[in-house]
């Protein structure tokens, strides 16, 4: 599953259908952002491997489209050959959003003669089905990842198996994959790319979900029917994306550096001794590759930045699930978003201080340290977890919880001499963190990255950890900010380990709430971008696509 962040920039849709201007400022909310991978260390073999790859890549944009409405494929064509100002601004936008509606207005049409707003259950479903209708009829086929509910002749809804629904795309992807498979000498790959070509056309995902756990390789690859946002009407169906990666081996082997410190940051967290895990459990895999291409439900609106996959549940009880992570999607988005703002919200003297290198180092702590801290608890003699008690305010406090201990974990690595640090590291390190925290508070604070955020930022700004600087600016103070951490970082462990709920709720309302320096900020950054467009340039070298977009 991935992190869908609610929106706060709508732009709202009259009704009309907006001129080629008005297309082009709805688009300039994405950011134009190009990714680059280096592919210069692969083999050969995984070389040609990635050109199929990408060819396999294309042909999901084509059942994505599919997937989302049965008017996309003929819509695009002819988008494709209008060739004024007005027709290129829509084919962009289109392509954007894959589809006539614009996502970060509510899913609101931006041409004429289509449904005014994306259909609940896309191409999933027959348009005139209801809810009532599928549920009197429904078999425990017809609930499946893998099926489209189409009617018969007779009018009588009819599930069809996704081999049958997208035959033809998928036998072309299914040939790409197994040329890639011939192509490789990674077994991992070679394996899972044989594995879900099969899939592919008997629709039995198990034995590849199972192999794609296993895949270790330079040439990391998830392609399939994976998330089922797209169907909103049950969240039934699996729609198809694809994510053609190049491992990053210097940030993986960072990652397993902080994974083999673990028990020792846990060792030392902020919390009663008692409290502290003896013996934590093995951590869940975490990649970190450069994206070199994605498509499909990977490729539209807000884009992906990280992925924990599999969804299914037999995969995960077997092998757990794997958390990849796109660095160079997040440095774009950290060039096209996160620099801006902080050029508005930093005062001066500390934008010198903005680094990716600190903001990516320490989301791998975030990470990480979800692993840690209180995981299985006894409250009142029943054994239970933070996510049982505290309920459905866990989210912010754990997202909260992940990133002070993220913090806490990597001073903690430096003031050891473990990892090592220059004379700007610390200070890079919680500036950083201040000017990414206004970029997760846009996202509103209702989802929990945002309350768990806005609940970091008034209770460092109380403790005088941040503080205003010149003209409604804000600034670490370096002699306050590890103190307030680190207290903080106890509260949150400390309700987590006796499961207090009442706890949780206090700390929520007293601090996860929009205070006048956070709406100001707010109005400051409008017109900052929601985030990006991206730009395969690696994948246009190495392949380049016939048609375009
Ligand atoms: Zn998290």
């Amino acid at each position: 599953m991935k992190h869908v962040l609610p929106i706060m920039l709508a732009l709202a849709l009259e009704g009309a259908e907006p001129d080629a201007a008005q297309l082009n400022h709805m688009a300039s909310r994405f950011a134009r952002a190009e990714l680059k991978a280096d592919t210069a260390g692969l083999s050969s073999g995984d070389q040609r491997a990635l050109v199929k790859l990408i060819e396999a890549a294309r042909v999901v944009n084509s059942i994505y489209l599919d997937q989302m409405w049965n008017g996309n494929h003929a819509l695009l064509a002819k988008l494709r050959a209008d060739t004024s100002p007005l027709g290129k601004a829509r084919l962009r936008y289109f392509w954007l959003n894959k589809g006539p509606w614009s996502e970060l207005d509510d899913h609101a049409a931006f041409l004429a003669g289509v449904p005014h707003k994306k259909l609940p259950g896309a191409n999933f479903y027959p348009p005139d089905m209801t809810k009532a209708e599928f549920e009197a009829w429904a078999s425990k086929e017809a609930t499946g990842f893998f099926t489209v509910i189409t009617r018969d002749g007779g009018g009588h809804l009819a599930a069809v198996p996704y081999s049958k629904a997208y035959a033809k795309d998928l036998a072309l992807c299914a040939t790409l994959l197994q040329e890639a498979a011939a192509l490789t000498e990674n077994a991992t790959l070679k394996k899972f790319l044989t594995l879900r070509a099969a899939a592919f056309l008997s629709d039995d995902y198990y034995a590849s979900d199972v192999a794609w756990m296993d895949l270790d390789a330079p040439l990391d690859v998830t392609i399939g029917p994976y998330e089922t946002y797209t169907d909103e009407l049950f969240g039934y169906k699996a729609a198809f994306e694809a994510y053609v990666n190049v491992r990053d081996d210097q940030e993986t082997s960072k990652l397993q550096f902080f994974a083999n410190h673990l028990q020792e940051i846990e060792d030392n967290l902020p919390i009663d001794p008692k409290h502290r895990n003896p013996k934590i459990g093995a951590t869940a895999p975490i990649r970190v590759v450069n994206e070199v291409f994605a498509a499909g439900d990977g490729s539209h609106g807000v884009q992906t930045a990280a992925y924990n996959l599999p969804n299914d549940e037999r995969v995960v009880q077997e092998k757990g699930s794997k958390r990849v992570m796109l660095k160079n999607v997040q440095e774009a988005k950290f060039h096209s978003t996160l620099e801006p703002i902080a050029r508005r919200m930093l005062a001066p003297s500390e934008q010198a201080d903005l680094s990716f290198d600190a903001f990516f180092t320490h989301i791998l702590a975030h990470e990480l340290t979800h692993g840690i801290g209180p995981q299985r608890i006894t409250v009142a003699g029943r054994d239970t977890t933070p996510r049982q008690e505290i309920k459905e305010l866990y989210s912010a406090i754990e997202e909260a919880k992940a990133d002070v201990c993220g913090l806490f974990m990597l001073q903690h690595l430096y003031d050891r001499g473990q990892l090592p640090r220059g004379p700007d590291t610390e200070r890079r390190l919680y500036t950083t963190f201040l000017a990414s925290a206004f970029r997760t508070l846009r996202f509103g604070l209702k989802e929990a990255h945002g309350r768990g955020m806005a609940l970091q930022f008034n209770y460092l700004m109380d403790k005088g950890a941040f503080a205003t600087g010149p003209g409604g600016t804000f600034r670490v103070d370096s002699g306050k900010i590890k103190s307030a951490v680190r207290a903080l970082a106890g509260e949150l462990l400390t309700i987590e380990a006796t499961g207090d709920y009442a706890g949780a709720k206090r700390l929520l309302e007293h601090y996860a709430v929009l205070r006048p320096e956070i709406q100001r900020a707010f109005d400051k950054l409008k017109d900052i971008p929601t985030d990006i467009e991206p730009v395969y340039v690696t994948a246009e070298a190495i392949a380049p696509a016939r048609e375009k977009p």
